[in-house]
């Protein structure tokens, strides 16, 4: 059997992380939305080989161990004994090592695919819980719609749909890495976020207020090296965007506009010097 599943790219309307734990790892305090920016992942089960294959239209993605996609089908394999082989083909739409969660949203697709396939019953919840031992940000990729998500990236508190807004994602030729960004994080310089009050807005369906608290903590850690993220993004409030932020630990910038035409208007202007720019609707 083969099914397709849409595996959007999340973006993080406001990000900010209270403290590291024990292992050194960050607590999160996240708002998330998913844009329609989306990989296809198509998997297919089958008797022989009995074996796991990923293959990709990217020529620089890992396709062993190391994609996250490859991963969500060991994991959901070995946990409910299944022997089949798998084979995942991976349209990637979503600039890789963006801050857009790329192979998280791959990884969850795999998951809800397989417990299709498999017929295994599970809920968004269970599957969610399944998707924290891959990485932090799959459990929400899993539900890939508006939440608030805690703790280590398993906590998540579904909020309710927004109206229909635009976003222009503009991804320049930056490479960075999120280990060496969490690495550099000096927990008593943040100026930590007033989430609550955001959420209030979202929950009030009151998007116009609810812009003005959003957020990215680490916006001053990944600009202070490269501060060409800082342009782009002042540069799309200047050209007249509702909000622009960083996603995750960057390098990618998203502005939200309230009508198609601005988005549009913003990514003709800075496609001159950023190539990787989309329009699309928030979902
Ligand atoms: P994160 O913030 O979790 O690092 P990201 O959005 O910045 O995510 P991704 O596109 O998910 O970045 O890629 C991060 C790393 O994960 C890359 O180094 C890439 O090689 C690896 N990776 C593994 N599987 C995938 C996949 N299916 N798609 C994209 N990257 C993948």
């Amino acid at each position: 059997m083969r099914v397709t599943e849409k595996a959007p790219a999340k973006l993080n309307l406001s990000l900010d992380t209270p403290m590291r734990y024990i292992d050194g790892s960050p607590q999160w305090d996240m708002v998330m939305i998913s844009a329609d920016l989306a990989d296809y992942v198509t998997v297919e089960t089958h008797e022989h080989p009995a074996t796991i294959k990923v293959y990709t239209d990217s020529g620089f993605l890992p396709n062993d161990q190391r994609n996250l996609a490859y991963q969500a089908a060991h994991i959901l394999r070995s946990r409910f004994h299944r022997h089949e082989g798998v084979t995942i083909h991976i349209q990637k739409n979503i600039p890789v090592a963006a801050g857009l969660g790329g192979g998280s949203s791959d990884a969850a697709a795999v998951l809800r695919a397989l417990n299709n396939i498999w017929e295994l019953g599970l809920s968004l919840k269970e599957l969610a819980e399944i998707a924290l031992t891959i990485d932090s940000d799959v459990p929400y990729c899993v539900y890939s719609r508006l939440a608030h998500v805690t703790g280590h990236g398993e906590k998540i508190e579904l909020l309710p749909d927004q109206p229909h807004y635009w976003a222009v994602i503009a991804k320049q030729q930056i490479s960075v890495s999120t280990p060496q960004i969490l690495r550099q994080i000096d927990y008593t310089r943040l100026s930590h976020l007033d989430n609550q009050h955001l959420i209030e807005c979202l929950k009030d369906g009151d998007w116009k207020h609810a812009i003005e608290y959003m957020d990215n903590v680490l916006e001053p850690v990944t600009m202070s090296v490269y501060p060409e993220i800082k342009r782009l993004k002042d540069k799309m409030v200047s050209l007249g965007a509702d909000v622009a932020h960083m996603s995750g630990t960057g390098p990618t910038v998203f502005a939200i506009c309230h009508n198609e035409s601005r988005a549009k208007r913003i990514q003709n202007s800075i496609s001159g010097f950023c190539r990787d720019v989309h329009v699309v609707t928030l979902l």
